[in-house]
């Protein structure tokens, strides 16, 4: 029933529902994003027109109940959903976790009864978009040395600073800001599009997730009513909260990419003639396309049992650090050997192993570095933090 890989019947463990969610987000991905996503990547471009499909195929905010919008889907149906859009490419996976993870959920969890009925609808349907800003230039790894200011003034807090390298930023209609308030403690403002004091520069010459829209977000006194604040998101926690459940998301996308690398390499290499024979009958061919196999197929599994344990409430951050730390480091691994086995053909966007490959690179360094996820886990397991 499935074209791909399912080396180990892994599509046996999956539910009607799940393998529903698997066919019509991996038709959607072929007909609609493989076909024109490189020239969007080429011109630096997101594809915006995808946004309104993706929210009639029911991707954005799959796990939010449906009373809000989302389709009430299990972590597993929203990982495979994940995967199959990063088979695509990294950059409509990047939208779509970050509209959902990073936003919908948020004000899903932490937002009051007109937040939620007002923006969680709009942002389901891709009506509207929505961007998440944590980072900032010298707040990376470490988001708690944010300098961003949220100052109130009676029923307004005015807002100073920037947020940096934010996925969506220019196409925003609404912004997830985190900032200091007066008392230092960290909150969540709503900051929509076309507010005075407030733009959003595209950050340019970007080698990777070129198909994807990145910028800074930058606060002069922008003045933020009140009640767009989060009343519940408080404290740094809850924005490492919205990133578990991104990463998740990241971990089974990056397990697309790898796939479709996986792909085109082995029909390239059934393809591409070299002395005599296809160059898949080489024995260092085999190794490469062998490693690939095995990555795919591990990663597969453990992932698939990290989103039970998400399904059934017993899912740890660190579970997902695991996968997110492990996944995206094969998955770069194996873009650069589909790159190696596809010659100087592979250096060209004609094929998807060097675009993968780069975006890779950007999946490596967002929602927690290798490094970071290195560390997290390593506490875990010793007790001890290393992170400074
Ligand atoms: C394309 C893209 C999209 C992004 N989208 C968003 C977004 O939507 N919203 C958002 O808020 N952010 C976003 N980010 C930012 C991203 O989350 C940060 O880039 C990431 O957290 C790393 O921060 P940094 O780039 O400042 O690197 P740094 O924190 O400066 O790290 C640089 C290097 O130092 C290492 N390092 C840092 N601390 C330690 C340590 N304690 N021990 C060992 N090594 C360490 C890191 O692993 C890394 O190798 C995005 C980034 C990219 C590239």
């Amino acid at each position: 029933m499935y074209r791909g890989l399912d080396y180990l019947h892994f599509s046996t463990l999956l539910s009607e529902e799940e393998k529903m969610v698997m066919q019509s987000t991996r038709k959607w991905v072929e007909q609609r994003v493989v076909p024109e996503i490189a020239d969007y990547f080429q011109r630096a471009e997101f594809p915006v027109h995808l946004v309104k499909e993706m929210g009639a195929l029911g991707l954005l905010g799959m796990t939010i109940p449906e009373a809000h919008g989302g389709t009430g889907a299990t972590y597993t149906a929203y990982g495979i959903a994940m995967q199959e859009l990063e088979r695509g490419d990294s950059a409509v996976r990047s939208f779509a976790s970050v509209q959902s993870s990073l936003v919908m959920y948020p004000i899903y969890l932490w937002g009051n009864d007109r937040q939620k009925k007002y923006w969680l609808p709009l942002l389901a349907r891709g009506d509207k978009i929505g961007a998440f800003g944590l980072t900032e230039a010298g707040a990376g790894s470490d988001p708690a040395r944010m300098i961003t200011r949220a100052t109130q003034q009676g029923d307004t807090y005015i807002l100073n600073g920037g947020k940096m390298w934010i996925t969506n930023g220019t196409l925003a209609d609404v912004s997830l800001v985190w900032a200091k308030d007066d008392q230092g403690e960290i909150r969540a403002f709503l900051v929509e599009k076309g507010t005075p004091g407030f733009s959003a520069p595209p950050i340019e010459n970007k080698l990777s997730l070129r198909a994807g829209n990145t910028a800074e977000l930058v606060f002069n006194d922008c003045e933020i009513p009140r009640e767009n604040m989060l009343p519940d998101a408080a404290g740094l926690k809850h924005a490492l909260m919205c990133l578990t459940s991104a990463r998740f998301g990241i971990a089974w996308g990056a397990i697309g990419a790898a796939m479709a690398c996986y792909d085109e390499a082995l029909n390239y290499g059934k393809e591409r003639i070299q002395f005599d024979k296809p160059i898949a009958g080489f024995q260092i061919s085999q190794e490469k396309l062998v490693y690939m196999l095995t990555e795919i197929t591990k990663m597969q599994f453990v992932t698939l049992q990290v989103s039970r344990l998400m399904d059934r409430g017993e899912g740890r951050y660190t579970h997902v650090s695991l996968v997110k730390r492990n996944n995206v480091y094969h998955a770069l691994e194996i873009a650069r050997l589909a790159r190696d086995l596809l010659g100087a053909n592979g250096i060209t966007t004609d094929y998807g192993a060097i675009r993968h490959m780069t975006n890779l690179e950007s999946v490596k360094t967002y929602e927690g570095t290798h490094d970071i996820h290195t560390l997290i886990l390593g506490k875990d397991i010793t007790g001890l933090a290393a992170f400074n």
